[in-house]
């Protein structure tokens, strides 16, 4: 505080290991964290030892006689300022003075900063004092200041005792801001042991925030496996529109990735039915045709054709586009192709052949083999030389096909699971869940309907649940599991942010309503947490 803005500030110290504490290699790691908390000010540290260094001298002889230096009193000053600032609105610093007088480890933590004789702790035997708590407090009690008689401060912020914390949470919340800007608020001005937890937790019981904020909870790819036989899988999808108005209509066999691409003028069933009968007239009919939602696949048309045909027409997972991704893969390379012919002036039909030529006579990615050679059966003639090739046979080439196709598809999964962070669902029968809302209204739409759904079954990604009034069944990507049904009306909402909860909640009955009516927190029983790597340290380093 003294030296704050100070330009240049020399420091001589008698602990030889600071002077390190800014160079390579890497000084220890708990005088790193010194020197980042350090970083602010422009310090050059010097070692001298201690038997010529004054410093020792007066802070082993303390005078007898305390007369308030002028120093002192500005430091007062600013304490007491810093506390008239800390207190959140709405919760006053009498209030936290009476509870922290009444908060026996508070006033325990107090005792031993005064007497600094914090191994003491082994000896207490007073169950109301929380050890854990007091262990906590002892890792920073470098940084800890009393004030009054019964307040506690970790720097310039408050430590709170433990029953204004959960107020103070809510307080926090007020406005519903993230997480991480609920944390930051309480940091502003109060801290106390395992503040990041129970934010955490009250931000997870709050239903409104659950409602509208998005989870970015990827499911691990999955791969489908190459189908028995060429051309009896495919998928169609458009492509376009192009500058003149045309469509691509292209259809996809997915054991030999041969492609198919029909230059058509609108997506309309009467133009693309009589297209695909020319496709599958040329090739034979295939099992199943792969398609979006879109039109004209969802037309009557469409479906009529299907049967009177003989295919299954599959329409991919509702809303969940990604499955379709193989289509895509094609799509990209044959518009940068289409991009090219109008950058180099060419006509982009000639040009998409030639893509299509040389496509479909290139080792696919996948297989290993040119689509053409599996679909055919036979190698594709091309325009560079080629001496005679002893045949393989069908049942070689489909074995290293499928060995290939499926070692690649596991690269991409894994690359995918990476990239995206996924993870399976967490979601299992029996669950409360939200239900992603289909399409957005309006910008106030929620993410998820707020009311939750129960989950009655589960295949593989697909989840199947119902409000009681309807059933649906969708990717688990488009539910979010929640804690219990949230509360429905917003009232209650209201009244559950004004009133306390506890960090344990889940491991309790939900409150009936007339409990939750008292304005003064109560909390009687001191919260249970569990032991893990001391969280105090994410907030270490401000
Ligand atoms: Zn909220």
């Amino acid at each position: 505080m003294y030296i704050r803005g100070a330009p240049n500030v020399n420091i001589i110290t008698d602990h030889k290991p600071l002077e390190r504490i800014w160079q390579k290699p890497k000084p220890p790691l708990r005088i790193e964290r010194w020197g980042l908390r350090l970083q602010p000010y422009k310090l050059k540290i010097t070692y001298q030892p201690g038997s010529e260094n004054p410093a020792d001298f007066m802070s082993r002889h303390p005078s007898d006689n305390p007369v308030k230096s002028r120093e002192q009193s500005i430091a007062e000053q600013y304490v007491r300022f810093v506390m008239s600032e800390a207190v959140p609105r709405a919760m006053t610093l009498d209030e936290v003075k009476m509870a922290s007088s009444k908060d026996k480890t508070i006033q325990k933590a107090i005792e031993f900063v005064r007497t600094g004789q914090w191994f003491k702790i082994k000896n207490i035997t007073d169950l109301e004092i929380d050890i854990e708590e007091l262990q906590a407090l002892r890792s920073i009690s470098g940084e800890l200041v009393t004030y009054g008689d019964t307040i506690l401060l970790r720097d310039n912020r408050i430590v709170l005792p433990s029953e204004l914390r959960v107020r103070a949470v809510n307080i926090a919340h007020e406005g519903h801001q993230g997480i991480t800007k609920t944390k930051a608020f309480l940091r502003s001005k109060i801290w106390f042991p395992g503040l990041n937890d129970r934010v955490d937790n009250a931000i997870k019981d709050c239903s409104a925030c659950q409602s509208v904020t998005h989870t970015k909870r990827i499911e691990p790819l999955r791969m489908s496996e190459l189908p028995e036989k060429p051309w009896t899988n495919l998928s169609a999808d458009f492509c376009g529109p192009l500058p003149s108005g045309d469509l691509l209509f292209v259809i996809t066999d997915e054991y030999s990735r041969y492609p198919v691409v029909e230059v058509i003028k609108s997506d309309s069933a009467s133009t693309v039915v009589p297209v695909l009968d020319k496709v599958i007239s040329t090739f034979g009919i295939p099992k199943v045709i792969k398609t979006d939602n879109g039109p004209p696949f969802n037309s009557h048309a469409f479906r009529q054709y299907a049967e009177n045909t003989g295919f299954e027409h599959r329409r991919v997972t509702p809303l969940w586009p990604r499955a379709n991704a193989q289509a895509e893969s094609f799509n990209k390379p044959m518009m940068k192709t289409i991009k090219a012919a109008h950058v180099e002036r060419k006509s982009w039909k000639q040009e998409l052949f030639k893509f299509l030529r040389q496509f479909r006579a290139t080792p696919h990615t996948s297989t290993g083999y040119p689509p053409f050679q599996l679909l055919f059966n036979r190698e594709p003639v091309t325009k560079l030389p080629q001496v005679h090739k002893p045949n393989i046979t069908n049942k070689q080439m489909d074995e290293n096909a499928r060995q290939n196709d499926e070692s690649e598809k596991c690269k991409m999964k894994k690359q995918f699971d990476e990239r995206n962070h996924a993870k399976p669902s967490n979601i299992e029968i029996g669950n409360y869940v939200l239900r992603k809302t289909d399409r957005k209204e309006n910008k106030l739409t929620p993410a998820y309907e707020p009311n939750p759904y129960n989950v009655m079954n589960k295949k593989g990604s697909m989840i199947t649940a119902t409000n009681g009034e309807k059933v649906v069944t969708r990717n688990s990507s488009k539910f979010k599991k929640v804690n219990r049904p949230p509360i429905h009306n917003d009232d209650e909402i209201e009244e559950q942010f004004e009133n306390t909860i506890p960090s344990n909640i889940q491991d309790q009955p939900p409150s009936s309503g007339t409990e939750q009516q008292s304005t003064i927190p109560q909390q009687s029983e001191r919260p249970v947490r569990q032991k893990h790597v001391p969280k105090y340290l994410e907030d270490y380093v401000r």
